[in-house]
């Protein structure tokens, strides 16, 4: 952190979001951190004790649920016997009666008296001599935790109601964080962990707002009101500003703002290259809030519809009714263009909520998506019977993730097909000849492209995950970013392969990882043949107009050439020296 004489404080991260932001920090932090202590008044007792009883009851009933997940998921009752002991911990008058006797005598709140007895509980657990009862200390720790949250309410602060021009500082943002976000008032991210395809940066792009991940420990420092400048271009949080900074970035803006000035006069042109070849440049979305956002830079359509965002919000999955209102309402905000909604992609570091969080070693390579789908098939049938309806109202597309081959393609094509006679049999309209794609992301499935296009409608690549698992580089760990490499020969071998085995059966191949939302990398995607980019709002129009100062064939002759090269920092120099030719502006 480098800090100037002046009180200034500059931190340093990765820029994964465009745009600078001027606002006011707001530091989010978890729950079970703090635990606060403060007096009672005697006739507050009662209102004390009940909300002990509530968050008991919670607690209970989150243990049930849980049990009643792993059950349906993993067919065994093996792990829902830890959670019986944990149940019977909610219930032992050890940890319930001395808070009930320390509301009396102290008059304290309840929490702070809860975390007193489990913490004494604990301790006399661990010095037992007898190794099984010296093991139940890590149970009640993992209650304890529970009842505090239940107690607390699930974080400290809540993120749905902020005040305006708010920058949001913290360690991590979750999916599910960010899904009940007060997206009026936020104008950036910042956040200690993360990297450019991680969702915070994800979440930003779509909102179109700056954002900086790997700030390492900026959310324990900074406190909340700080004035502070975000510049999601180069990475940086400058914490109380001085009037010189403040001025340097007055400067940089009206330079930026000239550059954002151009691009948004591409807002209504195609994206056609020089000699006239053109292709779809469509939008990723995580929720319906994020189709103005679409709009505003002109994108022809939704290529990416991260649909499992509406199962993050609130306890339960969304009922169809529910998903059909959301889905109806992106697709008549795009028509006429076309809205693919990828079916839930839950897992890998999307759940549900905390407590549906399974007990997994490697959750990337795990109980995620489809896999997760064709496992619970009343789940899987309600959002086909959700999306099917709402085609009848727009031009929706259904797309399935994590397909490893082509087995999983025809198992969710069979259920597909019965939600589809369903409809019928009850009079129910819907498009009958809706298309179907698949995500082209795990490296099985784009070494048998050629199988798998026989039975889809189009492809999209996913390349956030297809380089992840390509590479066996963790997508969200910092620690391995420099070898996350979209450029490696492996990857452009695998996307050349998609796209061959789509034209030579007649369907179109796109794109909607991050990959495609980076201007570096738009002539080698347009010279490999790729039909549509689906990018983040943030980056489309810069995106459109690298297509627009290009000509075909020399993005043709640059794949070629990228083919041959052996090593990804070649094919990096050949993309930057073709950026910096045709846009120099943006190659920085
Ligand atoms: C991808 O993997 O590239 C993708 C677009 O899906 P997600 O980032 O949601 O995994
Ligand atoms: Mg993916």
């Amino acid at each position: 952190m480098a800090k100037k004489a002046t009180g200034e404080k500059v931190l340093r991260g990765i820029g994964v979001s465009p745009g600078v932001a001027r606002g006011n920090i707001f530091v989010y932090k978890i729950a079970d951190e703090v635990v606060p202590e403060y007096d009672i008044a005697p006739e507050q007792i009662a209102q004390e004790i009940s909300r002990f009883e509530a968050a008991l009851v919670t607690t209970r009933e989150q243990l049930h649920d849980l049990q009643r997940r792993i059950a349906a998921g993993v067919g065994s009752d093996a792990p829902s016997s830890i959670l019986d002991v944990h149940m019977s911990i909610t219930e032992d008058p050890a940890l319930i009666e001395p808070v009930m006797t320390g509301l009396e005598k102290d008059h304290k709140n309840v929490e702070h008296l809860f975390n007193a007895v489990a913490q004494r509980y604990i301790k006399t657990l661990a010095e037992l001599p007898d190794e099984y009862l010296r093991e139940r200390a890590a149970d009640v720790q993992d209650v304890a935790n529970r009842v505090l949250r239940n107690l607390l309410g699930r974080h400290v602060r809540a993120l749905d109601n902020l005040p305006p021009n708010t920058i949001v500082v913290a360690y991590d943002l979750s999916p599910s964080d960010t899904s009940s976000l007060d997206r009026k008032n936020v104008v950036g991210f910042a956040t200690d962990v993360g990297s450019h395809t991680s969702h915070t940066a994800i979440v930003a792009r779509s909102m179109n707002i700056p954002a900086v991940v790997g700030l390492r420990d900026a959310s324990q420092h900074l406190r909340d009101g700080q004035p502070a400048i975000l510049d999601g271009y180069s990475g940086a949080l400058v914490i109380e500003p001085t009037q010189q900074t403040l001025f340097v970035y007055g400067q940089l803006e009206v330079k930026r703002h000239t550059i954002e000035e151009r691009l948004a006069l591409l807002r209504d042109l195609p994206a056609e290259t020089l000699d006239g070849h053109r292709l779809v440049i469509s939008g990723n979305i995580e929720l319906p809030a994020d189709v103005p956002g679409l709009q505003a830079v002109g994108a022809e359509g939704v290529g990416l519809f991260r649909s499992e965002f509406l199962y993050l919000k609130g306890k339960d999955f969304p009922t169809e009714e529910e998903q059909y209102q959301q889905y109806v309402q992106v697709c008549e905000a795009m028509k006429p263009h076309w809205v693919i909604i990828r079916t839930l992609d839950l897992g890998g570091d999307k759940f549900h909520s905390e407590e549906a969080t399974p007990n997994e070693v490697n959750p990337f390579l795990g109980f995620r998506a489809i896999r997760f789908c064709l496992a619970n098939p009343a789940v899987f049938k309600t959002q086909i019977r959700a999306i099917l309806r709402a085609s009848a109202a727009g031009n929706v597309k259904i797309m399935y993730p994590m397909i490893s081959g082509i087995g999983e393609v025809l198992q969710a094509n069979e259920i597909l097909q019965v939600v589809m006679a369903d409809l019928r049999r009850e009079g129910i309209p819907f498009d009958e000849n809706i298309d179907v794609g698949a995500m082209m992301e795990i490296p099985s499935a784009a070494m048998t492209a050629e199988m798998i296009a026989q039975e889809v409608d189009f492809f999209s690549i996913g390349s956030n995950d297809l380089v992840q698992y390509t590479l066996a580089v963790d997508r969200v760990n910092e620690k391995v970013a420099d070898l996350y490499d979209p450029t490696h020969p492996a990857i452009l071998r695998l996307i050349r392969n998609c796209v061959e085995a789509a034209h030579n059966n007649n369907i179109w191949c796109g794109i909607c990882g991050e990959m495609a939302g980076n201007p570096l990398y738009a002539p080698l995607l347009v010279g490999m043949g790729l039909d549509e980019l689906s990018v983040a709002a943030a980056s489309l129009p810069r995106v459109k107009e690298i297509i627009r100062r290009l000509k075909l064939s020399e993005a043709q002759e640059l794949a070629a050439a990228t083919l041959h090269a052996t090593r990804s920092q070649d094919v990096l120099a050949m993309l930057n020296a073709l950026l910096r030719r045709i846009d120099p502006d943006l190659a920085g």
